[in-house]
């Protein structure tokens, strides 16, 4: 029963896979994911059904369009199977519905990420976005895969642990050269609220991060402190926690400052995502020679954590980078190309952490003879 459900999960991954083609293709482009019906990019022919069959169509057409001929990049293919296979280990591990479709929607949105990124290393707003609603609505509803609270709190630490990473690796590479994000609201917003939510708690932080967006939205000369000011001060909140009798312990500390540049950052996400949308030119500058890491990976980080939890959102971290360490060398050597995405290790760091993060945590605590 349970290899029928498995059978029915990979052909039916293959259909959805095929979809995600046309999204990994279209929107980056900011084209219609539905309108027109898919065509040859050679030749424009349109395809009939029976060119649209998962994996079997390229294997019969032997990778060329039916009409002209032109070569069909075999990742079309290979994509389809991916996500197949992936739904189809989904249905092992999980047979319960409607939980099931939640897993399988999570799946599909990562497949899209990580090919967007590899594409064009970017991870568009409403995917991500998308991924993180869609992850707080299952907990919210269902409770699954998790409880709401855990969700949220993973959603923010997940997004504010990203963005502290990312401020901090600027800094000390490039010496506090500023950080992308432009006024109103950006890095140094984020490192207030983290500053503010490490020594006062997170409601203290997402005020104070709010409070300086506002001005800034009504003033002529938006307030920014220095980055290194905000970031030693947001260092500073966990060593003050050190002293004993200190009013709040360094991990609540800690998180009280991951918190709120979490949330300054999913909510900065929005404003800049609905700056785009009204005008394209009004978008952050987005230079790679400064950012370490893209604000796309914070977004994916809280929509990761909003599905995992903050205990499989560590391992799920680790993963990534010992994957991007490794599997990204190895690119490096074979393409030569220096930039590096993110968002597909983060993605598989993902995926492997919601199955078996707990499993992980487990077998490292006892290895270690905490257990
Ligand atoms: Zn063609």
């Amino acid at each position: 029963m349970i290899f029928l459900l498995a059978l029915f999960a990979f052909v039916f991954g293959t259909l959805i896979g095929s979809f995600l083609n046309v999204v990994i293709y279209r929107v980056p482009a900011g084209l219609s994911i539905v309108y027109p019906r898919s065509r040859c990019p050679h030749c424009g022919h349109t395809l009939t059904p029976l060119e649209l069959i998962p994996i079997v169509s390229w294997a019969v057409q032997r990778g060329q369009c039916r009409n002209c001929k032109a070569p069909i990049a075999v990742r079309y293919p290979l994509v389809e199977a991916l996500t197949g296979v992936l739904f189809a280990i989904a249905a092992l591990l999980r047979p319960d519905f409607p939980g099931l479709f939640l897993i399988w929607a999570f799946m599909a949105l990562l497949i899209a990420l990580s090919f967007i990124d590899l594409d064009t290393y970017e991870l568009p707003w409403q995917l991500n976005y998308g991924g993180l609603l869609l992850g707080l609505l299952g907990a919210g509803l269902l409770s699954y895969p998790q409880p709401f609270p855990q969700a949220l709190n993973g959603a923010l630490l997940g997004a504010g642990l990203l963005a502290m990473v990312n401020a901090f690796g600027v800094l000390t590479i490039l010496r506090g050269k500023n950080n992308v994000w432009t006024p109103p609201f950006g890095y140094p917003q984020i490192n207030l609220a983290a500053a503010v939510g490490s020594l006062l708690g997170p409601a203290a932080g997402l005020v104070a991060g709010f409070l300086n967006v506002a001005f800034n939205l009504r003033s002529p000369r938006p307030l920014r402190i220095p980055d290194l000011l905000g970031l030693a001060l947001a260092a500073l909140g966990p060593l003050l926690a050190l002293i004993p009798g200190w009013f709040v312990s360094p991990l609540a500390s800690l998180k009280g400052g991951l918190l709120s540049a979490g949330g300054i950052a999913l909510a900065g996400g929005i404003y800049w995502w609905v700056q785009e949308w009204r005008s394209p030119k009004a978008q952050p500058q987005e230079d790679g020679e400064v950012v370490a890491m893209g604000f796309g990976d914070v977004i994916l980080m809280g929509f990761l954590g909003a599905w995992l939890g903050v205990g499989n959102l560590i391992v799920a971290l680790l993963l990534a980078v010992v994957a991007g360490a490794v599997i990204g060398l190895i690119a490096r050597r074979i393409t030569g190309e220096n930039k590096i995405p993110f968002g597909p290790y983060l993605a598989i760091g993902g995926l492997v952490a919601f199955f078996y993060g707990s499993d992980l945590i487990h077998w490292y605590l006892s290895y270690i003879g905490a257990r």
